[in-house]
């Protein structure tokens, strides 16, 4: 089985798990919050044209080897990573051929990344390459200031275990069927376990965050209205503030905990945490706030790294 050493954690190697044949593999064993892999993106996509330029300054033309590289990536199902069979150099013609661009165009959209902490959907060599899951072991953001895609691991990995990101950003709270819906897109059926051996319990639970979800909007609107000057001078004291901010905060409690039992460790869960420790304060517990963020922001280092200006900014909110 044909592999590539990507650097000391991982290689890229052939996976069953990935709709492009391909998947990143750990070498070794690797702990949690390891950044285990750190790449340029070879392009930024700007919205809905899917039109694309290079990262060197906007427009300008990708130096050869990204060229090549681009190259290699699948423009859609069955097509496998080419850098699998070979380094031989493949003729840029490939891209821009006699098609006018719709290898370039596919080639994109079937490799681009959409990332919360970045404004644009990238594409990225080896981050094309991750594999799908529904409880995904690693967590992909983008670095403004170095402006790389950076891999960080939210559970810890055994040697030869393949590294798995989830595709969307808000699948926590879709149950199986929508999911599979959703991936349709790369042409392939996840067999994560969320998606086998576990779906009746995870179903259960992603369905859970969803009605509270809505709950929670619905409390928050609630408790809104009854701040206003005309509820106040009406009265209206059906339904006391301090009472919605409880039933607000056991709702996100229990949304954490659902989170916590899928094993999604991802920067959606830090939002979660500070939502519930903002609950907290207002409920006049000092000490449960300041656990919450700090819980926050330990997830927030392990997704984005110590340095980047979101964990920087929680970190300075919580000192
Ligand atoms: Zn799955």
């Amino acid at each position: 089985m044909a592999s590539v050493r990507v650097n000391d954690d991982l290689v890229l190697r052939e996976s069953s798990a990935s709709a492009k044949g391909a998947g990143l593999f750990a070498t070794r064993d690797l702990e949690r919050g390891r950044r285990v892999l750190c790449e340029d993106p070879l392009l930024e996509c700007s919205e809905p044209s899917q039109a694309a330029s290079g990262r060197r300054g906007d427009g300008s033309r990708l130096s050869d080897q990204d060229m090549q590289r681009l190259a290699r990536l699948p423009a859609g199902p069955g097509q496998p990573f080419q850098v699998l069979s070979g380094a031989a150099r493949l003729p840029l013609q490939s891209l821009f051929g006699d098609d006018g661009g719709a290898r370039l165009t596919n080639t994109i959209k079937y490799n681009q990344v959409r990332i919360a902490t970045a404004k644009r959907p990238m594409v990225g060599f080896y981050t094309a390459a991750t594999s799908h899951s529904c409880s995904p072991n690693a967590y992909l953001s983008h670095n403004e200031t170095t402006n790389t895609l950076d891999l960080y691991l939210v559970h810890g990995v055994k040697k030869g275990e393949e590294i798995t990101v989830s595709y969307f950003q808000d699948d926590y709270a879709c149950p199986q069927s929508v999911r599979a819906q959703r991936l349709q897109k790369w042409r392939f059926v996840c067999a994560c376990a969320c998606c086998t051996t576990n779906l009746a319990a995870s179903d259960a639970r992603r369905n859970e965050i969803k009605r509270l979800y809505s709950e929670h909007d619905q409390l928050d609107i609630a408790r809104l209205l009854h701040c206003t000057s005309l509820a106040r001078e009406w009265h209206w004291e059906a339904h006391r503030e301090d009472e919605y901010v409880w039933d607000l905060a056991t709702c996100v409690r229990t949304i954490i905990q659902h989170m916590k039992d899928e094993g999604l460790y991802g920067l959606a869960l830090t939002w979660v945490l500070v939502d519930y420790a903002k609950h907290c304060e207002k409920m006049g517990n000092r000490q449960l706030w300041r656990e919450n963020m700090r819980e926050a922001l330990q997830i927030r280092e392990m997704c984005l790294g110590p340095f980047h200006a979101s964990t920087r900014d929680l970190a300075n909110r919580i000192a």
